[in-house]
């Protein structure tokens, strides 16, 4: 059985916060904190009970990502999952889909939602109130507040920390995250029915990892910031795409990197280790999930110069279809068609993810270190793909990582 204490020292901690979300009444028996390392992490701060435990060891995604395939409604694709539909798409208010991560497809979805009134509100992640660089969880009833909430914030957070009080609250609503988060709360759907009563649709985008605070201030420094409390507000991108991590500080000046270097060269190299394991980058639990379309050059490469917004937008169950095709026909959305095979050029480092997966949980098994259990994922048949030079080059890194990273939290 898998508790806060074990998922943390081996780990496998994401920092979701579907365990400290579990908690009723006010004394709360788990509580998300940042730790020194940049991290969120859950501390216990009151008793557990035995139901509560035995809904994180099964609900948790840090050591689960389970399938069900009877619950798949399309055919289940080695390397992208369950696909009911696939195709190309961005906001048609211009406004958002500049603003957005990569054409604002997640956002137009959300705005359609709730002006048809299908929805209360949406569960999503923005800028925190209390300081430009940090996250937060972030509830949105119009579109001016899923504008403000556009956009990929390349850092910590933890959309599922009040999950319980939000079931037992009155409103419908649609939740956004990570992957991983999406798959929390699918995985807790199975479980605890206010979940289908409540969530009308999980969305996600796909997702290399999450860096830690450490990679926000590596960025900042980098850009030229001497003194990050003088940030007044702080972007990742955006504002065009891939648009300019931007910070704009409180004595009027302005600090820019493009997303190739600041994703690419610094945030990279500052991800969780449960991202470096992770089976799932692409949101296969959502009922559509979306991610950068990027153009390819003629060697198939994607290209990461400035142009109009472009989200590959994959819904993966029927009712995440027709809301693809509600929001295109109000002229929310407007999308052209994709052919599953093309993703592979858009998205080279996911097509190859799942097979850097089985060759690191090695590693984990050499180090003594408790695996999570990931099931239906497709996991050999990727790794055969990856062949035998790649998997031993992916083994050898987690060992590395591992045995550097000691008792640290990782
Ligand atoms: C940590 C991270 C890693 C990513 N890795 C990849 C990748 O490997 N490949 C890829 O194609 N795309 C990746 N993305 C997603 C990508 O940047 C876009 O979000 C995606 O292309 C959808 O763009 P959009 O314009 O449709 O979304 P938008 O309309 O801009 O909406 C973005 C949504 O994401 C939510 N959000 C932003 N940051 C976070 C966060 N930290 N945690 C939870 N929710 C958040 C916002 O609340 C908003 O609802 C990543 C994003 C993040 C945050």
């Amino acid at each position: 059985m898998f508790d806060i204490e074990t998922i943390k020292a081996n780990g496998l901690c994401s920092g979701c916060g579907l365990c400290a979300g579990l908690g009723t009444g006010d004394t709360p028996a788990i509580a998300m904190r940042d730790t020194p390392e940049g991290l969120r992490r859950p501390e216990r701060v009151g008793p557990v009970s035995p139901q509560m435990a035995a809904v994180i060891d099964r609900a948790c995604p840090g050591v689960n990502i389970r399938h069900d395939p009877a619950e798949h409604e399309a055919e289940y694709h080695s390397v992208w999952g369950p696909v009911v539909g696939a195709r190309l798409g961005w906001s048609t208010d211009d406004d958002l889909r500049r603003n957005a991560s990569s054409g604002g497809a997640l956002s137009a979805i959300l705005t359609h939602l709730l002006i048809s009134g299908e929805i209360d509100y949406v569960v999503q992640t923005a800028v925190s109130e209390d300081s430009p660089v940090r996250n937060a969880l972030y509830v949105s009833t119009g579109r001016d507040e899923v504008f403000h909430a556009a956009g990929s914030r390349y850092a910590p957070s933890s959309p599922l920390e009040d999950i319980s009080k939000r079931l037992d609250s009155p409103g419908r609503f649609a939740f956004v995250g990570k992957p991983c988060d999406v798959a929390g709360l699918r995985q807790l759907a199975r479980i605890d029915r206010r979940v289908d009563e409540k969530v009308s649709y999980m969305l996600a985008f796909m997702c290399a990892g999450v860096p830690s605070y450490r990679g926000t201030s590596a960025v900042l420094a980098a850009m030229g910031v001497k003194d990050e409390s003088q940030v007044t507000a702080f972007r990742f991108r955006g504002d065009g795409w891939p648009g300019y991590a931007t910070a704009q500080m409180a004595d009027g000046t302005r600090f820019t990197m493009d997303y190739n270097t600041s994703w690419g060269s610094i945030l990279n190299r500052h991800l969780q280790f449960r991202c470096k394991i992770c089976p799932d980058g692409i949101g296969e639990f959502a009922d559509i999930v979306c991610a950068d379309g990027w153009h390819c050059d003629e060697k198939g490469y994607p290209l990461f110069e400035e142009q109009e917004g472009r989200s590959i937008v994959l819904s993966r169950t029927r009712k995440g279809e027709e809301l693809v095709l509600r929001a295109m026909n109000a002229r929310n959305l407007a999308c052209e068609p994709l052919e599953i095979e093309q993703i592979r050029h858009i998205q080279p480092f996911q097509a190859r993810r799942k097979g850097l997966v089985l060759p690191r949980l090695m590693a984990m098994t050499v180090m003594g270190r408790k695996r999570p259990r990931f099931k239906n994922l497709s996991l050999f048949e990727n790794v055969r793909a990856l062949g035998i030079k790649e998997s031993v080059r992916s083994m050898l890194g987690a060992l590395q990582r591992l045995v550097q990273a000691g008792d640290r939290q990782i």
